[in-house]
């Protein structure tokens, strides 16, 4: 067995009652096995003088294999730069979606995200470089009609296999995924609806980004809109997770609230590619949604930061609705953690808790952006004032994998060499 002992940290908790308190972490293999002012022995023991302990955040969207995109689909529209994406797509080799994924992963980490919610093909090679670096994945395969894929073979068979493959891995869940509207049929949602029923995964969708593709889909479908029509064939159920649902009206956002589908808000993604508007998210959580945050990847949103993506979420809603109180730090600090758990249905991560799996991070809170930090501010400190230098150290499955804010990752030289391909 291996121990780790964080001493006398102020620990946000992210529990349900959002407690805050000052006190030790005793982490056995990978689980917290106690949280007071007890001392305890350990293999390790950590300082938490002057650290936040806080849950490590989860990331409900992103392409890891796209780290390499980073600064290359800039300045363009969602059209545009999905038609340089796949291009860009078709010619990638294996150890090219395998190096951009461990870059992606590393940047994750260095950043305090300790679990990720993947949408790409080949996530066989993403599992590979997620099993090297150690941090926890929800790799869902994406699968789209077949004219329009760079798959070789059915990617709803590709799909299977990649489940079939990868269960009952500590680190990594397979899931299947729809890549969205404009190139998925019926008949695609529905083979991977039934997958995603019968292996009890999420299935991970774009859905309602960008006003194009709605009303594209209204013209096509003769007035139906997408969450509409997903409602009528059945597709909204709570493994749904939706990434975007910014064109949303509020009889789509009470579907996808009665179907108790999750979504994943990517405000900086989503504003990057300029999509007009703020997605309506006052309204998904007075109707009761689960809401959490995505970064996108490295080729929409050229940062895998939570701390951005948390306060420009905040600060969009606010702007946009003329009220400063219409979302709250607590509430995006929910998102970035303890609903990101809720919606991949994973009781046993995204608040530091007796018994719960050991994904924690520590911030310094001894650098001048966050001088001071008590009980009273830390939340609004972490949303509005933290950036990832702060990031001290991150904990993944109980295991350290960034420590007085170095990565201990090995190869770090490699990935820095590696180039897109
Ligand atoms: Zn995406």
């Amino acid at each position: 067995m291996t121990s780790t002992l964080i001493e006398n940290a102020m620990i946000v908790t992210q529990n349900s009652l959002r407690e805050i308190i000052r006190g030790n972490i005793l982490i056995e293999n990978d689980r917290i096995s106690y949280i007071g002012n007890e001392k305890k022995e350990a293999d390790t023991v950590l300082s938490g003088k002057n650290k936040i302990a806080m849950p490590g955040m989860i990331n409900t969207h992103s392409h890891a294999a796209m780290g390499h995109f980073k600064g290359l689909l800039d300045d363009m529209s969602l059209e545009g730069f999905l038609e340089k994406t796949f291009k860009l797509d078709s010619e990638r080799s294996e150890e090219g979606i395998y190096n951009s994924s461990r870059l992606s992963m590393l940047e994750m980490v260095d950043s305090g995200i300790t679990s990720f919610v993947d949408l790409y093909y080949s996530e066989d090679m993403v599992a590979n470089a997620a099993r090297e670096i150690g941090i926890r994945s929800f790799l869902s395969w994406v699968t789209l009609d077949e004219e329009f894929t760079t798959q070789k073979g059915s990617p709803i068979k590709n799909a299977e296999n990649f489940i079939n493959s990868n269960k009952n891995d500590p680190l990594i869940t397979p899931s299947i995924g729809v890549q969205g509207i404009y190139v998925s049929s019926d008949e695609n949602y529905r083979k991977a609806l039934d997958v995603s029923d019968r292996h009890g995964t999420i299935l991970h969708t774009h859905l309602a980004e960008t006003r194009k593709e709605v009303y594209d889909f209204v013209k096509k479908s003769g007035g139906k809109r997408p969450i509409e029509h997903l409602s009528e064939i059945g597709m909204l159920n709570e493994r749904l997770l939706a990434a975007h649902c910014v064109w949303a009206t509020l009889r789509e956002v009470k579907l996808l609230a009665k179907g108790k589908a999750k979504v994943s808000w990517n405000a900086v993604s989503n504003s990057k590619l300029g999509v007009g508007g703020i997605a309506p998210v006052p309204e998904m959580l007075e109707n009761g949604l689960t809401v959490t945050l995505g970064t996108d990847s490295n080729g929409s949103n050229n940062s895998l930061n939570p701390f951005e993506s948390m306060k420009y979420a905040a600060l969009s809603v606010k702007n946009e609705r003329w009220d400063a109180s219409k979302i709250t730090a607590q509430t995006v600090l929910d998102m970035a953690t303890i609903n990101g758990a809720m919606a991949l249905g994973r009781g046993d991560l995204g608040s530091i808790e007796t018994g719960k799996k050991a994904d924690l991070i520590l911030l310094d809170s001894s650098r001048p952006n966050l001088v001071p930090t008590t009980e009273v501010n830390a939340v609004s400190n972490i949303v509005y004032s933290a950036n990832t230098s702060n990031v001290d150290t991150v904990i993944i499955n109980g295991r350290v994998l960034k420590h007085n804010g170095i990565l201990s990752y090995e190869k770090m030289e490699e990935v820095r060499e590696s180039r897109f391909n």
